[in-house]
């Protein structure tokens, strides 16, 4: 229900009632209104009776209760009686008017309150007093007739005191009143009968024997005020608590908060009874007392009217609705809570997509549909494709960030109704129902691809990136684990031919998946126990046929059988392994190096491959710094494939120029397969070639094959590097490469093949006594 602050209307007419009683009061004292001679002449003592007692009865009213609420019963119009049965009606009015200005006077209450106040009373107490002086029969005051006078004209008090707050109430609340009030009335009629006769007996009694006497009768209505009033209050202030009691054990146990609400207006109504009383969504006014009620985001106010009620009741009104609404906040902020609480369980807090575990009851229902009505559902499996080297490069709040776009990117481009997971770092899922056919699948993930795949910005720096997506469908045979895991399986051989692209489940993905992971748990456990292994390929000057490097390799046992490093490595690198797995590789070669150095032979060079994902690992600068320490006069060469090298990454470029300051050179491995223009060369800080094993594989044969390593060679000597040829496998090979005029270095199986670093040590002893006689000579 909507209280509001008291209307225009109603401050307009509660001014014209206060009007309207001047009015009457000066018309009173004027006119002389009255045909009856004064039963008592001695005004002064009527004043001195009567006006005491207009200030009590107005302040205390008698309240009688019943089980649907209070009835005020005013002790006024016995004063109405006693005045009119002893005075004429304009002397009566003065009286009575001065009466209810003092009464008003001394209650702590609004000025309009009270000027309405002493308007209602003087209108209705004039008016009554006329109506009993018009009424009362000749003779003198003890008479029926005059009983007959004086209960119509308090009838008439009553009735226009009624009917005048009743209409500023109403126009004040918009609300009408209901039945109930209506047969309040009746029974507050009746009451006037009592406390009329009450006025008429005191005005006998003054008659009869004398003012003294008529005091003595104030003594039984005092008391009757006294009781009445006291177990009003305790009976008021109990039914109050109880309704607070009922309200408060109600809203904790709604489980909505519209049943908060609801619970809470009906207690407000409840404990203000007479006056309206209701929520709204906005504070108490003028004129009004509300209390804020709070689920500590969202704000409504429980707001009732002040209407004409005494200061001590609209206090009690606001503790009362303040207690209402403590209790109505804790119940909604526990129910906030405990929604938050369900939806965080249940989704993901980066981008409140849904998290696994619901995606899986979702798959579930969707399978249970399937096997019902024949339809199939499919579950698409994406992954970003380079996330890590986001994170890496620019941090989480940007990885954050792409990840909340491409939540929404795939979000736009499923169908309504289709649910969208995000079932942990940057795996996303889709389930989508009722598939009729393929195309509806093919369109969704074609879509996907290119969406996720846009450029954006994110923190500022322009990036994109693309996903890997998996497909697998399902008619209910499976379970929703299973078939999100066959997705899963898909995903990743999307990822293995060649990522950005859409892969359909097939059983012989799920076998291949199985072992890849098996072998990954196995490298992982080797490289944290240290049981890689590293060899060294000696590289040769084709000159002077000295060892001038050691080229060191990763070696892995496993199984009782050699995996090839190409796979370890490649696998290493899709699991993140490989920035652990390069340091092991650093620590072995800084050990071996101490070894060589004690040789006392003159420097030579060591190179170590790396991965791109290294270069840009933190802690990667301080890391070699550590190696270059142990290496002391030998010089460290890092290895990087060409597509490693030439990738548009200032921070990779960053940190190899760092490295260089620090004396480590760079070599640009497997040259000439992966990149096709070589204009990176004179930008990078790179110092050796090493052209690619394919290269030299005819050239003793080939004109062609040997012309194009013969550029290479020229070129490499342009740009000021020492290349190194690969793979040379035959003496042919290495005859050729003797034909070469300029410095060339060769490495390859049939020169040495990796070989322990103990065999080393002994290959550059002997080639220490080999070329002694050379050096000496
Ligand atoms: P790569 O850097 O090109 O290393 C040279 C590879 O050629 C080595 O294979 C070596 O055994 C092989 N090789 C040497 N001479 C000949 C020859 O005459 N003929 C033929 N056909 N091959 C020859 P390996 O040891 O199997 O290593 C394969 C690749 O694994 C390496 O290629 C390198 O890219 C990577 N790798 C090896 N160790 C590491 C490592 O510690 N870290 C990183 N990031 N990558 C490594
Ligand atoms: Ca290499
Ligand atoms: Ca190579």
């Amino acid at each position: 229900m909507a209280v509001e602050a008291q209307s225009r209307s109603s401050r307009v007419f509660d001014r014209s009632v206060f009007a309207l009683a001047i009015v009457l009061t000066a018309v009173s004292a004027a006119s002389a209104f009255g045909r009856s001679e004064p039963a008592v002449d001695d005004l002064r003592l009527i004043l001195l009776l009567t006006i005491p007692v207009i200030v009590i009865v107005s302040r205390y009213p008698v309240l009688l209760h019943r089980s649907r609420g209070v009835i005020e019963i005013g002790f006024d119009s016995c004063v109405l009686a006693f005045l009119g049965t002893l005075v004429p009606a304009y002397d009566g009015a003065l009286v009575w008017a001065l009466g209810a200005v003092l009464a008003q006077t001394l209650i702590r209450r609004r000025l309009v309150a009270k000027l309405f106040n002493v308007g209602v009373m003087t209108t209705s107490g004039v008016a009554a007093l006329w109506v009993i002086d018009w009424l009362g029969p000749e003779g003198g005051p003890v008479q029926v007739g005059q009983f007959v006078a004086v209960l119509v004209g308090c009838s008439v008090y009553f009735v226009l005191d009624f009917v005048i707050s009743e209409v500023s109430v109403a126009l004040e609340s918009a609300t009408p009143h209901s039945d109930e009030r209506r047969s309040d009335v009746l029974l507050s009629m009746v009451s006037i009968v009592a406390v009329d006769s009450l006025g008429y007996l005191a005005a006998l009694v003054l008659l009869a024997v004398n003012a003294w006497a008529t005091l003595l009768l104030a003594v039984p209505v005092a008391t009757l005020l006294v009781a009445s009033l006291s177990t009003a209050r305790d009976r008021e202030g109990s039914r109050r608590m109880r309704v607070l009691f009922d309200v408060s054990r109600s809203v904790q146990r709604q489980t909505a908060a519209d049943g908060v609400l609801d619970a809470l207006d009906s207690g407000g109504r409840a404990l203000v009874r007479a006056q309206p009383c209701g929520i709204r969504d906005h504070p108490a006014q003028a004129g009004e007392v509300g209390a804020r009620i709070t689920d500590g985001s969202r704000e409504w106010w429980l707001v009732t009217p002040v209407g004409q009620r005494n200061p001590a009741a609209v206090r009690a009104d606001r503790e009362h609705l303040d207690q209402l609404a403590l209790a109505g906040s804790e119940a909604l902020s526990r129910l906030k809570l405990t929604r938050e609480m369900t939806f965080l369980a249940r989704h993901d807090i980066l981008t409140a997509l849904s998290n696994r575990g619901v995606f899986l009851d979702r798959v579930e229902d969707a399978l249970a549909g399937t096997r019902r009505d024949g339809s199939t559902v499919a579950v698409l499996f994406c992954d970003l494709d380079g996330f890590k080297q986001v994170n890496d490069r620019f941090g989480q709040s940007a990885g954050d960030a792409l990840l909340v776009r491409t939540a929404t990117r795939i979000g736009a481009c499923v169908r309504r109704g289709d649910i969208v997971a995000r079932l942990g770092g940057d795996e996303f899922a889709v389930l989508l129902e009722d598939v009729q056919d393929v195309g509806v699948v093919e369109q969704i993930t074609a879509s996907l691809l290119e969406a996720v795949a846009a450029k954006t910005d994110v923190n500022g720096h322009p990036m994109s990136v693309s996903t890997s997506i998996g497909v697998a469908g399902s008619d209910g045979s499976v379970s929703a684990e299973i078939l999100l895991r066959n997705a899963d399986f898909a995903m990743y051989e999307a990822k293995a031919i060649g990522k950005n692209c859409v892969v359909h489940y097939r059983p012989e993905y799920g076998t291949a998946r199985v072992r890849k992971l098996e072998m990954a748990d196995a490298l992982a456990t080797a490289v944290q126990l240290d049981q890689l292994e590293v060899v060294y390929q000696p590289v040769y000057s084709v000159r002077t046929g000295a060892v001038t490097a050691l080229e060191a390799l990763a070696r892995w046992h496993h199984d009782g059988r050699e995996i090839a490093p190409t796979s370890f490595i490649s696998l290493a690198e899709e699991t993140g392994l490989v920035v652990p797995l390069g340091e092991r590789v650093l620590d072995r070669v800084a050990d071996d190096a101490v070894r060589i150095r004690r040789l006392g032979l003159p420097p030579i060079q060591i190179a170590v491959n790396i991965s791109a994902q290294q270069l840009i690992a933190p802690g990667f600068v301080d890391r070699v710094r550590d190696t270059i320490g142990a290496l002391g006069e030998q010089q460290l060469v890092l290895e990087v494939t060409e597509r490693d090298v030439v990738r548009e990454d200032s921070l990779s470029h960053e940190v190899m120029a760092r490295l260089v300051a620090d004396g480590v050179q760079f070599a640009v491995d497997d040259f000439g397969v992966g990149f096709s223009s070589v204009g990176y060369l004179q930008s990078l800080p790179v110092h050796v070639l090493k052209t690619d094993r394919t290269f030299v594989t005819g050239i003793e044969r080939d004109p062609r094959a040997a012309n194009l390593l013969r550029a290479m060679l020229l070129m490499g000597r342009a740009l000021g590097l020492r290349v190194v040829v690969e793979g040379v496998e035959r003496q042919a090979q290495l005859d050729h490469l003797r034909t070469i005029r300029n410095e060339v270095f060769a490495q390859g199986y049939h020169l040495a093949p990796p070989m322990p670093v103990a065999e080393v040590l002994d290959l550059l002893r002997a080639s220490r006594q080999l070329r002694a006689p050379v050096t000496a000579g």
